[in-house]
């Protein structure tokens, strides 16, 4: 099978038929019709096998949440995913593995009504890059940004069960409970907060969204924003599954500094909190309010007295 049948049969599905992709999938270029009066929202991720997930994944995951990481960062600028392209390096053309990961990628272009517009495809280890674009009206995008005082510092759905699924798999326990699962499907299957992101665009004055956990994260918001934060440890969202497996020393520490949530976190005006929330709701997204945005810089994390909690790792970061 050369490059070009392998596009044709794996690929070429996932190009969807949508209205604002005038060429997709073919052609030196695509050709993609923005609406007017919109900002294009671009954002590109790599994964790395045996870096970004473990080599035996299941290439359906592999193919979703290379996909998912990327719906997240367009999720997180309150903009509507539309297109994506995808450059893929591969060790060989074994067609059952493009079988899965084209069928994972296409379960959630599929459900974000996303289309598969361009790439390349290349031999070597296994590497996925794809970019994600998305159209946002002009001036409305979530930036980071925008928080001001005041705001209250909210999340959506739980937090740590990525990475407690991550470190249990890595520490060898292949536990196959259904708690055990539903850790493991959160760290392999994300879910982007595409819808949640877009109903928030006008309401939430900053947003940033969850991958190297919520302490790096938010604090690079802060930073963007030039204001601190505190939030409460206890507030932190937790998944039943969490509550039943996450040991009570780390939880804090997985719930902060655990990367892969691919939740957003969103500062709110105290006064929209109530209208937010009932959005959340209509869209079927918890959303917790976790703490305050205050003046000064930093975030400070505190217990359940309110005395502040010291944490170290602030999440994952390459070159380190
Ligand atoms: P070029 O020679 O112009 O770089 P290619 O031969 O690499 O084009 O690709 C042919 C067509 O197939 C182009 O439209 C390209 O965008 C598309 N394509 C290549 N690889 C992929 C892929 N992995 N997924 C989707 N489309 C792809
Ligand atoms: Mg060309």
């Amino acid at each position: 099978m050369d490059e070009f049948e392998l596009i044709r049969r794996y690929f070429a599905p996932l190009s969807g038929a949508h209205e604002d992709v005038v060429l997709g999938i073919g052609d030196d270029c695509a050709l993609l019709a923005p609406p007017a009066g919109h900002e294009l929202a671009v954002t590109s991720d790599t994964l790395i096998a045996g870096r970004h997930f473990p080599e035996e994944s299941l290439p359906f995951d592999i193919g979703w949440k290379s996909l998912a990481v990327n719906l997240s960062d367009l999720a997180a600028m309150g903009a509507r995913a539309r297109w994506f392209t995808l450059a893929l390096a591969l060790p060989e053309a074994d067609e059952r593995w493009l079988a899965g990961f084209a069928d994972g990628l296409k379960a959630l272009a599929d459900e974000a009504e996303v289309s598969l517009v361009g790439g390349d495809t290349t031999r070597g280890p296994l590497t996925i890059t794809i970019t994600a674009l998305g159209v946002v009206p002009a001036g409305c995008a979530l930036r980071r940004s925008g928080a001001r005082v005041g705001d209250r510092v909210c999340v959506s759905g739980t937090l740590g069960d990525a990475a407690l699924a991550l470190e249990r798999w890595r520490a060898g326990d292949r536990d196959r409970s259904d708690d055990a699962l539903d850790l493991r499907a959160r760290l392999d299957r994300p879910t982007p907060r595409l819808a949640l992101g877009e109903a928030l665009r006008g309401l939430a004055h900053a947003a940033i969204d969850l991958s190297d956990g919520l302490a790096a994260d938010l604090s690079h918001l802060l930073r963007a924003s030039g204001v601190g934060a505190h939030i409460y440890g206890a507030r932190l969202p937790s998944s039943a599954a969490f509550d039943r497996l996450a040991p009570a020393a780390e939880r804090t520490r997985l719930q902060l500094a655990g990367g892969d949530d691919y939740e957003l976190c969103l500062c709110i005006p105290a006064a929209r909190l109530s209208e937010v929330r009932r959005l959340a709701q209509q869209i079927g997204v918890a959303l917790t309010d976790i703490g305050e945005i205050q003046a000064g810089s930093g975030l400070s994390v505190l217990g359940a007295q309110c005395e502040p909690l010291a944490f170290t790792e602030l999440g994952y970061r390459h070159f380190q």
